[in-house]
């Protein structure tokens, strides 16, 4: 019996709330909170009736901590799932620290203004430490580490597919599998198809800010960086078939490289057909896809949100999708003095998806380990005070519920390996 209360009703949220809501046991109250309060009232209208969890909602501007406040006092929840976007972490969390509520999240802090100075300065810093230029990273959340063991909370980071399920993968094979993990290569492969030239499977902006960064990996002890796109493999995957791969900067790697001791290469690889490709580069060459505001007729525009409105919103895209995903974590590494490599890996289907909730496998296969993690504070598994990552907490109760919930996994041994 508890209450949650979920910021954002976009297409991750929608998901993770209608399985939350598979659950009454555990989510016995939600509250629905985002900046468009119509989407909330649309989805409580969907469920009622449906499902034994009580459903309010109510507005946000989750920009806003003395809103988020107030808010966050007037439902007391025992716990306060982020799904809106990175750029609400910072304040999401000041909230929870000023109310005294445990906190979840799907992604890493990003800014939305990446020209503001202050956030400048340190990410000049860090580009220079740590040798990745990646927007978003980890630490100005685990910053908050001390504060949050300091209040007794709980926060867990990154409960989504990847980062989230991968790295529960990751501790598994570490608890299961090997004695020594000496490489991961984490695939993320997308064999559906919308039918529309051009679209994204998630919120546009953030996805194609990640996906026009340079890309990089975690080697010997450091980061390795490489302009964006410029590491591409071939892949067979398991019911989608063969697919062009290319390696990404992904976030996960960045608490991996801490938590999987003696890990030696952390990779990640994202296929991306031809069409979509060449979409971004033109797209990039224009600069539509610039955060950067510009001066047009008067009004300031920002490229990216412009060419967010004009894209097809994620959500339409559910009924339209066909194909599979396939996601998973190849590990190479040691058991009992022998080399040993495996595969771990969940294939969805996105019409089955479709059928359950409503959307498409991107916004299921993050939702369902959003209402996971949120199980997991909820029933007392995952619970220490401090700020962590998912491979930082007993993974058989995830893996149990991933099997049950939506997102069975599977192992293959000696899978054909990334050179
Ligand atoms: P959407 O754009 O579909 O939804 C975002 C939601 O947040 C919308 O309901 C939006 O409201 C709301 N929102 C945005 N800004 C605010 C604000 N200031 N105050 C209150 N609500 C706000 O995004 P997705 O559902 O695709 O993505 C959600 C999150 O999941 C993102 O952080 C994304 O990075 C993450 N993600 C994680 C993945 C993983 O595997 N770990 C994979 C895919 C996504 P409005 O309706 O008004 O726009």
């Amino acid at each position: 019996m508890s209450k949650v209360l979920v910021i954002g009703c976009g297409g991750v949220a929608s998901v993770a709330i209608q399985k939350c809501c598979q659950h009454p046991d555990v989510f016995s109250e939600l509250c629905i909170a985002s900046r468009t309060k119509s989407k909330c009232d649309a989805l409580k209208a969907k469920l009622e009736g449906k499902t034994a969890t009580k459903i309010t909602t109510e507005q946000v501007d989750a920009d806003d901590k003395d809103q988020l406040v107030a808010l966050i006092k007037k439902v007391q929840p025992d716990l306060v799932m982020n799904i809106a976007l990175p750029y609400q972490d910072l304040t999401i969390m000041d909230a929870c620290l000023e109310c005294g509520v445990n906190y979840l999240d799907t992604a890493n802090y990003e800014p939305e203004d990446i020209t503001d100075p202050a956030w400048r300065e340190v990410y000049d810093r860090r580009c220079k430490e740590e040798g990745f230029s990646a927007y978003f990273d980890y630490s100005w959340q685990w910053a908050y580490k001390k504060k949050f063991e300091e209040a007794g909370l709980t926060a867990l980071l990154g409960t989504g597919f990847d980062p989230g399920v991968t790295q529960a993968y990751c501790a598994w094979a570490q608890k299961h599998l090997f004695d020594e993990i000496h490489t991961i290569d984490i695939l993320d492969c997308n064999g559906g198809d919308h039918g529309y030239p051009f679209a994204t499977n998630f919120n546009p902006e953030i996805n194609l800010r990640e996906v026009s960064a340079p890309g990089s990996y975690w080697e010997n002890g450091h980061w390795v960086e490489i302009p964006a796109m410029s590491i591409k493999r071939e892949y067979n995957f398991d019911q989608v078939g063969e697919k062009d791969m290319y390696l990404l900067h992904h976030e996960e790697i960045e608490s991996l490289a801490k938590n999987i001791p003696g890990v030696q290469r952390i990779r990640f690889f994202m296929t991306f057909g031809q069409s979509y490709l060449t979409h971004m580069k033109c797209l990039e060459n224009v600069g539509m896809l610039s955060t950067e505001p510009v001066e047009f007729e008067g009004h300031q525009i920002v490229p990216i949100q412009f060419l967010k409105a004009r894209l097809p919103a994620p959500a339409p895209l559910g009924p339209r999708t066909v194909g599979k995903t396939n996601i998973g974590c190849i590990f190479t590494g040691v058991k009992d003095g022998k080399e040993k490599t495996a595969y771990i890996y969940n294939v969805c289907d996105h019409q089955e998806c479709y059928r359950e909730v409503g959307s498409q496998a991107i916004s299921y296969t993050t939702g369902v380990p959003a209402m996971i993690g949120a199980m997991m504070m909820l029933t007392g598994k995952w619970t220490k005070p401090g700020v962590y990552t998912v491979e930082e907490f007993d993974p058989d109760p995830y893996m149990d519920a991933l099997n049950t919930c939506g997102l069975p996994w599977q192992v293959q041994d000696d899978p054909a390996l990334v050179d």
